[in-house]
């Protein structure tokens, strides 16, 4: 296994080069240079040409417009394992409280679930568990990539697929580490503009008009993505016969993690003024 020590000095260096980056581009918002952004940004081509069109016009948005039904989706199934996570930890004894934003006071709490993407159980004032829901069919590797960088366990949830798996960042610290090596060069060579071209099928989205590997063809921004009807009523099935079980399964991990490092006290259903929402 690696030190974490080496992993966590190359996130530092990487967010180093992400407030670099976000300076010099102006991809700042309140202040801030918008990092988490840069590095989806500089994780998601390959072509690095790519990515420095895209970070010199931080206006335009390289994005697709996305029917919100995914969306809805996602954080209606969210708020069901959020209930389950509530119910399991209730009757098991551990004082909970849920959070919309990261936490600063724990007060007497013993468990703490802050709502975001992805969702993060605090125990003891330490983060234990962090939960992300995948509501539709697909698995954003990318993301899920930058998820491993964070110590701690990653409950993925799929509700469509019924696949809940918990991933220890802690056993892939070498390929944390390979990840976050390669990106740190890659930024470095975007800072120092000794950046790669790459053409390949990705030119046919590409927005770098002055490219001549280009082969966009006309954009229409506000098409919308979405399914056809003959999958419409198979998702919406699927995604209700499989939530509760997806639920269960998760609220069941966090549980084993928390009693793992503080034993219930007591057992049986416990008072629900404990729990605030
Ligand atoms: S057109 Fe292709 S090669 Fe040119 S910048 Fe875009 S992705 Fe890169």
């Amino acid at each position: 296994m690696q030190d974490t020590s080496v992993v966590e000095k190359q996130k530092q260096e990487l967010q180093a080069k992400m407030r670099i980056v976000g300076e010099r581009y102006g991809w700042v918002q309140s202040g801030r240079p918008l990092t988490v952004t840069l590095t989806k940004t500089l994780s998601s081509y390959a072509c690095e040409r790519r990515i420095r069109h895209l970070l010199e016009n931080a206006d335009f948005k390289e994005s697709q417009r996305f029917d919100p039904y995914y969306r809805q989706k996602s954080e209606f199934a969210t708020i069901k394992i959020l209930e389950q996570i509530k119910t399991r930890v209730t009757a098991n004894g551990l004082d909970a409280v849920i959070l919309t934003e990261a936490p600063s006071d724990f007060g007497r709490y013993d468990v703490v679930v802050t709502q975001g993407y992805p969702c993060k159980v605090y125990a003891n004032s330490e983060e234990r568990i962090r939960i992300e829901v995948k509501a539709s069919l697909g698995l954003d590797l990318e993301q899920l990539e930058r998820y491993l960088w964070d110590p701690s366990p990653l409950i993925l949830a799929r509700v469509i697929t019924r696949h809940v798996a918990k991933i220890e960042p802690l056993k892939l610290q070498s390929y944390v580490l390979f990840s976050l090596r390669e990106l740190n060069a890659k930024a470095e060579r975007l800072l120092s503009s000794k950046f790669y071209t790459i053409p390949g099928t990705t030119c046919t989205t590409c927005h770098d008009n002055s490219c001549p590997h280009n082969r966009s063809k006309s954009r229409n921004p506000v098409n919308v993505l979405t399914m056809p009807d003959s999958e419409f009523a198979e998702d919406l099935k699927s995604f209700f016969l499989n939530l509760s079980y997806v639920a269960e399964k998760t609220a069941s991990l966090v549980v084993e993690e928390l009693e793992s490092v503080m034993p219930s006290q007591n057992h049986g259903i416990h008072s629900p003024s404990t729990i605030v929402g």
